[in-house]
C-alpha cells in the first residue's frame, strides 16, 4: 500500500487524467538507468511502456525480461551503427531524425516481426546541440518510412528547450500539435505525438500529446543525475 513506485504511478496517472479531459492519453516509463528489478515491479502494476536512451543499456534489460509482455520505446539519440540493433530488439523508435538511418533499420527489422513502429523526432526550438529534424524535413522522411513496410509510421516525438515560463514551453508544444495536424493529412494512419516529460507533462497533454514520457516523476531522481 505504500509501495512507492505505486504511489508515484498513480499520483502520475492523475496528473495525465486531470490534463487530457477525458481524451485517452498514454504512459511512457522512462527505465533509463534504473535497474530491471524496477522494470519488473512497475509492470508488475500494470505498466506497459518502457523508454530506454542507450542501447547497450536497454538490450541487457530486454534480455533479462522475456517474459514481460511489454513495449520496449528506444527514445535516445540514435548512430547508425545502432540502427540493427534497434530494428531487432524495440518495438518503437522514437528518434528518428535522418534520412539515412531509414534503410538501415528497415534492412535489420526482422520479417517475423510486426513493423517497427516509428515517430519522427523534431528539433522544435532549434537548438544546435539537439537531435531531431527541422520542421520543414518532417514530410520528406514522412515518405521514406511509409515507403518501407518493414517500419510504421506513427507519429512524432520532440523534447522542447526547458525553459522556466510555462507560456513559453507550452509554445513549442502548440507548434508540434501544428506540425503533427499537417502530418496527419497526408498520412491519416498516424496516431502518435509524444512530448512531455516529468516536469511538464500537463502542458504537453493540454496541446494534444497522446503519450508522455516520465522518468522522475515515477523513479525519483536518476542516480547518475
Ligand atoms: C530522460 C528522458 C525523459 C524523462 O525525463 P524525466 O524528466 O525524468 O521525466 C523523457 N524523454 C526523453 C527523450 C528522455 O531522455
Amino acid at each position: 500500500m505504500s509501495d512507492p513506485l505505486c504511489t508515484a504511478l498513480t499520483a502520475c496517472r492523475k496528473r495525465i487524467e486531470a490534463a487530457a479531459g477525458g481524451r485517452k492519453v498514454d504512459l511512457l516509463a522512462v527505465s533509463k538507468t534504473q535497474p530491471v528489478a524496477r522494470v519488473r515491479a512497475l509492470a508488475a502494476l500494470g505498466q506497459t511502456a518502457f523508454g530506454e536512451n542507450y542501447v547497450q543499456e536497454a538490450l541487457v534489460k530486454i534480455a533479462a525480461c522475456p517474459d514481460l509482455a511489454v513495449d520496449w520505446h528506444f527514445i535516445g539519440p540514435l548512430q547508425s551503427n545502432k540502427c540493427a540493433e534497434v530494428a531487432r530488439h524495440f518495438q518503437w523508435l522514437q528518434s528518428l531524425d535522418r534520412a539515412k538511418l531509414v534503410a538501415p533499420l528497415a534492412r535489420h527489422r526482422p520479417p517475423q516481426s510486426p513493423p517497427l513502429n516509428v515517430l519522427i523526432q523534431v528539433n522544435i526550438d532549434d537548438e544546435a546541440s539537439k537531435s531531431g529534424c527541422r520542421p520543414d524535413e518532417v514530410a520528406g522522411l514522412a515518405d521514406l518510412v511509409q515507403a518501407r513496410p518493414a517500419l510504421r509510421l506513427r507519429g512524432l516525438m520532440a523534447i522542447p528547450r526547458p525553459h522556466p515560463d510555462a507560456n513559453v514551453r507550452r509554445a513549442a508544444f502548440a507548434r508540434m500539435r501544428h506540425l503533427f495536424d499537417q502530418l496527419r493529412k497526408a498520412c491519416p494512419d498516424v496516431d502518435t505525438l509524444s512530448m512531455g516529460m516529468s516536469e511538464d507533462l500537463e502542458q504537453a497533454v493540454a496541446e494534444g500529446a497522446t503519450l508522455v514520457r516520465v522518468g522522475s516523476a515515477l523513479f525519483g531522481p536518476r542516480p547518475s543525475a
